[in-house]
């Protein structure tokens, strides 16, 4: 495979998997390690150390990222792991920045370093950004999270309105019998705060003990705890935004939205790939199936074989899942490899 630059090859949309669905979006994992260990999503102990040769490099990810932009790829979000956590993160939001035809780059962050990085961050040109925030209340922040402090993440909210961020999401999943009472809390923030909090739906995910059917709370549940509010009126929902409309209780600031993949799956407009931070290409969060994206950029590939790792990843995109009837994810891959 001889390196060379290939130019304007592919053409917008043309990367489709065997649905016809269109991908436009690449979620990328830059670590499996984090600073909290939240019961749902991290084993206790943490993951496994990854060698720093493992991790694909910022460069890489930039090469692949620009790669498959003229197939269509138009938004990358940054996650993991904690994102935040790798040195360096607004390096690579501005180098992503400069990939010409990427019109959008977010991050999703557990807002425990925000504070810190919302400048930074913000010079470096990110505009959107979402904090994974389950609570309100300090003693279950620890609980939930196994040992983390509620006040870095307010600060964090707080530095990212001072510095412009806008919208910022609040994602806060909803797991019976941990936080399912706090619904209408969290719509309250949004009376008087621009905040637009996203009631996601817990998903079974690796060996994470926490998961059962009866954990995840039904979508019309968390609806009915916010309409006890008042009425909900629908918001204009951002193009970027998928499997959930937004809506607004009258005369709020911000929105409330309800992702919910179990009772309310939102495959067949699925148009995403993930990126894992040691370079595999996931066709679905639900599946373990995975493409080495890794190996083909260091064995010094042309754009080419970069686009045809991407399409056969596109191509190993399953119909939909099927936690709905019952059958629950085979992943055996933790959320903080692939990137949530
Ligand atoms: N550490 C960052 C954070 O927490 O925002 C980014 C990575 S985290 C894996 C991304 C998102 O996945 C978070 O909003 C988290 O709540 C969500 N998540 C993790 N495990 C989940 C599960 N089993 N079901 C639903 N959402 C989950
Ligand atoms: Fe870390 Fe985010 Fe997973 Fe919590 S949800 S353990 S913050 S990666």
């Amino acid at each position: 495979m001889g390196r060379s630059e290939e130019g304007k090859n592919g053409k917008a949309g043309e990367l489709r998997d065997s649905l016809d669905r269109s991908i436009e979006y690449l979620r990328v994992s830059v670590t499996d390690r984090c600073n909290l260990r939240c019961r749902y999503c991290m084993p206790p102990e943490g993951v496994p150390r990854k060698s720093h040769d493992d991790i694909l490099r910022y460069e890489e990810i930039v090469r692949a990222v620009r790669a498959v932009v003229p197939l269509g790829l138009t938004r990358v979000r940054l996650t993991g792991g904690e994102p935040l956590v790798r040195p360096g993160l607004p390096d690579l939001v501005r180098m992503l920045g400069a990939v010409e035809g990427l019109r959008d780059v977010a991050l999703t962050t557990n807002g425990q370093l925000l504070a810190q990085y919302a400048r930074p961050l913000r010079d470096a040109g990110l505009r959107r950004i979402n904090v994974s925030l389950d609570t309100l209340q300090a003693d279950r922040y620890r609980e939930i999270t196994m040992g983390g402090e509620i006040g870095p993440v307010f600060e964090g909210l707080a530095a990212a309105r001072q510095v412009g961020f806008s919208p910022i999401k609040i994602n806060a999943v909803v797991i019976r019998g941990m936080n399912d009472d706090e619904a209408a809390d969290f719509a309250r923030l949004t009376l008087d705060e621009p905040y637009d909090v996203r009631f996601i739906e817990l998903m079974p995910m690796g060996e994470v003990g926490l998961w059962s059917p009866e954990a995840v709370v039904p979508e019309e549940e968390t609806r009915a705890a916010v309409e006890a509010l008042g009425p909900l009126e629908r918001a204009p929902t951002p193009a970027t935004s998928r499997g959930g409309e937004a809506w607004r209780l009258p005369g709020a600031r911000g929105t409330v939205a309800f992702i919910s993949p179990v009772s309310q799956p939102f495959c067949d407009e699925c148009n995403r790939l993930r990126l894992t931070a040691d370079g595999k290409l996931r066709p679905c969060l639900l599946s373990d199936r995975s493409v080495d994206l890794r190996a083909v950029l260091r064995a010094g590939a042309c754009d080419s074989y970069i686009r045809a790792a991407f399409a056969e990843a596109a191509c190993a995109k399953p119909d939909a899942h099927r936690l709905r009837e019952g059958v629950t994810c085979p992943t055996r891959t933790p959320m903080t490899a692939i990137g949530g």
